[in-house]
């Protein structure tokens, strides 16, 4: 892998190169970007594996290397204290004396360093619409800005695939200028851009500009009820609703006449003329930029005009939200790795039966554009791994669904007590999952998602003997166990996306009678083989995959997704996979 990437950044081509699981992948693009000699930005999905790679496999390679070489990590400005939106929030007199005593000691100013995180951390920390860089009165000892000073000479820049993003948004004015570009986690790029290049508008946003315009004493007190109610004074949507309702687009007609911010934009710049403080014009300057990118997202979400977006509103902690998502990436993509002399693209998961069509489509790569290559895992899965698929369950369909849920139940059981515990269980909704962890009947400790935030739960499961851990979303990819601590990974539905969500729907409407093999297949085998992929993380790891949709030996696409996964034993038998657990069944 590492010669192939070295050939790839030298002869400045491209690269798709999914690596399975055990190969080495970080230590495999990390060392050919240091023997290049050329500056490379390394970007990833996860801020996991974004500290990983800073603190352990690129601390390592330079004592171990003899090549010199230096690395810096940057995360996004609102991983740091913005002392402008320190200060002026300290004025409002919202303030926490063990909060002001970090403020007053720290050499960072980064959020980490914390040992708690304030619910106030997003008024206080950088916010690229709130910052005007070098012109702000406080530019000189910015933490972000002072940090960023020193990564212009950085051979090697760890960043995220949001931060990567909003380069792009940027013009690319956020990241110093390196020649390659190497994207792990690669698959989740295509959701990044979709996310990141659209818009959302909540009552967080529009009441911090109410609190800055009337600190700037504008006359604001009537239109905190009026957004307050916009917001918060209807029954909150329990899903995503799109496109959204008529009556929501009147309301928000109503509140853009109340608030009136052209106006308030004129009263501003007015103020501004009259100003020789420095802090304060700065002040201004910022909050006209704001009020104005505010009310182009009122309009936009009003007129609803971008065919190349998606607008939906959701829910979130009793209040309203008004959001619009990019549908197709090719054209940003593309935009993206026209900016660089060479891009590596790579990820343990990232082909989809079996080569990379699905990718590829999916982000407008050109067969002459990248190179490709698979490398498969080393492990012996034939060995190491059996693969249980029920037979038995009713097929999890909308119909069936409490059916499903009550026998899947007794499946999961019989399955932990199989293993003894030592089990992670993946569902793809919260409803199965709290179904489950209310009703689940086992001798082994367990928790489930959202009792603690998700690094103290994977911490929880290492240490604790025989523990179970009952996950959805995130875990799908985010947990990473060696060793018999983690022995099965039940998988209770294929992880199909859920057709509530409006950007895939209309992902799927723009494919029409395409929509099933073209994105819904391929994209539920990559989840599926990123799950699949928390079982086996060493040579000497063994055990057992459990999917518990019948799917898989009903439908005609089940022997494709079958053949996604690495070759090993199939059983439908519960007693064989107590077999196996117990030495009887020895695979081969
Ligand atoms: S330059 Fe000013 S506004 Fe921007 S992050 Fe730094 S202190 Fe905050």
């Amino acid at each position: 892998m590492a010669d192939e990437i070295l050939r790839c950044l030298t002869g400045k081509k491209n690269l798709l190169i999914e690596a399975g699981t055990g190969v080495g992948k970080s230590f495999a693009y990390l060392i050919p970007a240091i023997l290049s000699h050329e500056k490379t930005i390394v970007s990833t999905a996860s801020l996991a594996l974004q500290d990983q790679l800073v603190s352990k496999d690129l601390t390592f390679l330079q004592r171990e290397l003899s090549q010199k070489f230096s690395f810096g990590i940057l995360k996004g400005k609102n991983n740091y204290l913005c002392l402008k939106r320190e200060r002026e929030f300290a004025e409002i007199g919202e303030f926490f004396i063990k909060f002001r005593k970090w403020v007053s000691k720290t050499e960072t100013g980064e959020k980490d360093e914390l040992p708690f995180i304030p619910e106030f951390w997003s008024k206080v920390c950088g916010d690229s619409q709130d910052c005007n860089g070098r012109t702000c009165p406080f530019y000189n000892n910015c933490f972000y800005y002072r940090h960023y000073r020193h990564l212009f000479k950085k051979d090697i820049l760890v960043v995220n695939h949001h931060l990567l993003i909003y380069d792009l948004l940027s013009d690319f004015s956020i990241l110093p200028f390196h020649k390659q570009l190497i994207i792990d986690e690669a698959s989740e790029i295509d959701n990044i851009i979709s996310h990141v290049l659209g818009s959302t508008l909540t009552y967080p946003r529009v009441a911090w500009l109410l609190y800055r315009l009337k600190g700037l004493k504008i006359i604001v007190d009537p239109f905190f009820p009026k957004a307050e109610s916009f917001f918060k004074g209807m029954d909150m949507p329990s899903q995503v609703i799109f496109p959204i309702p008529a009556s929501i687009i009147e309301n928000l007609k109503d509140l853009k006449n109340t608030l009136a911010l052209n106006r308030i934009v004129t009263t501003l710049e007015k103020n501004k003329r009259s100003l020789s403080d420095d802090e304060l014009r700065d002040r201004i300057e910022t909050t006209i930029g704001y009020v104005k990118s505010i009310a182009a997202d009122i309009d936009d979400f009003i007129d609803q005009n971008d065919t190349d977006r998606v607008y939906y509103i959701a829910g979130n902690n009793g209040a309203l939200e008004l959001k619009s998502s990019l549908v197709e990436s090719q054209k940003p993509f593309k935009e993206l790795i026209s900016h660089y002399d060479s891009v590596i693209m790579t990820s343990a998961t990232l082909a989809s039966e079996g080569n990379f069509v699905f990718l590829k489509k999916r982000l407008g790569i050109k067969d002459k554009d990248f190179q490709e290559r698979i490398i498969g895992s080393p492990f012996d899965f034939r060995k190491q791994a059996l693969l249980y698929i029920d037979k038995n369950l009713p097929g999890p369909d909308k119909r069936n669904n409490g059916i499903f849920q009550q026998e899947s139940l007794k499946v999961i059981e019989e399955l932990i007590d199989a293993s003894s515990g030592r089990a992670l269980v993946l569902f793809t909704s919260y409803t199965h999952l709290n179904f489950v962890s209310k009703n689940i009947k086992i001798h082994y400790p367990f928790k489930s998602q959202g009792d603690m935030p998700p690094p103290r739960l994977i911490n929880w499961f290492k240490d604790t003997s025989h523990s179970v851990l009952l996950a959805t979303a995130t875990f799908w990819q985010g947990i990473d166990i060696k060793g018999e601590k983690l022995s099965l990974v039940v998988i209770a539905k294929l992880p199909f996306t859920s057709p509530g969500d409006p950007v895939y729907q209309e992902r799927c409407r723009r494919l029409r009678d395409r929509w099933f093999g073209d994105l819904a297949l391929p994209s539920a085998i990559l989840v599926l083989r990123q799950g699949f992929g928390r079982l086996i993380r060493g040579h000497n790891d063994y055990g057992v995959v459990a999917i518990l949709d019948t799917r898989l030996v009903t439908r005609s696409y089940g022997k494709t997704i079958v053949s996604s996964l690495p070759e090993m034993n199939i059983v439908h038998s519960i007693d064989d996979v107590k077999g196996f657990f117990s030495g009887l069944i020895q695979v081969s």
